[in-house]
């Protein structure tokens, strides 16, 4: 394994998120994102909850949740410079790793073709015993769908017939890893990953306390580097 080191974020490239819930981005790689797109790269988000689940409220429905959660990640992603969003709708906390979820995941690689793809890390799951099923379960499922699912012509062949060509994701950067070892200096993006995760207003209680948390959780993950961080096991292609 390397040594964990401050690695600078993909440059300018195709960069495709696949993500569980519609604030995880926000908490994980926005950072990344922000300075990624900045410098070139396009982004787009595969979002596949709704995050239906995300409420407190005692009247609250999973219908009304799931669109107030959608109209939450757009507004967030417009901040974020996100060029496309798709929502799977899939239930929030109920995610499984099935043939359906695989091929939904598979036809948008092939719909996109992201030289580098952002999503959670399944086999080191941070934090590692009361991580969410969620986002183990589409990490998993998408790394299922990158090798060898959306590489290989007769996986999904229905896509070919829809037009669809296979398609080889390069590097796979894994975010809420318990062995992250490359780290993005978050400085210059940190103030607007903020402003994107208040866009998520139903999951705001307190956006000043919000705030004040992220800062000290940016800094103490870049703290072996004297800068606000974000983390990732990147998977090279070579
Ligand atoms: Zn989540």
């Amino acid at each position: 394994m390397p040594s964990p080191a401050v690695v600078a974020p993909p440059l300018p490239v195709s960069i495709m998120a696949i993500a569980a819930h519609p604030d995880d981005i926000e908490f994980w790689c926005a950072g990344t994102l922000i300075q990624a797109i900045a410098a070139g790269a396009s982004a787009r988000l595969l979002l596949v909850t709704s995050g239906d689940k995300g409420s407190s409220d005692p009247a609250a429905i999973s219908t009304v949740i799931s669109r107030q959660r959608e109209a939450e990640a757009l507004a967030a992603a417009d901040l974020l410079g996100i060029a496309d969003v798709k929502f799977l709708r899939y239930p929030d906390g109920e995610v499984e790793n099935t043939h359906a979820l695989r091929g939904d995941l598979v036809y948008w690689i092939r719909q996109w073709r992201p030289a580098v793809l952002f999503t959670h890390d399944p086999e080191h799951p941070l934090p590692a015993y009361l991580s969410h099923r969620d986002h183990r379960t589409v990490g998993r499922a998408a790394l299922d769908a990158v090798y060898p699912l959306a590489r290989d012509r007769l996986s999904f062949p229905e896509h070919e017939a829809a037009g669809l060509k296979p398609h080889a994701v390069g590097d796979v950067w894994l975010f809420a890893s318990s062995v992250a070892d490359s780290f993005v200096d978050i400085n210059a993006s940190l103030d607007q990953k903020i402003a994107a995760r208040l866009k998520h207003t139903s999951q705001t209680s307190d956006p000043a306390a919000l705030r004040e948390s992220w800062m000290t959780r940016a800094n103490e993950i870049g703290a072996a580097f004297g800068v606000p961080a974000e983390a990732f096991t990147v998977l090279r292609h070579h």
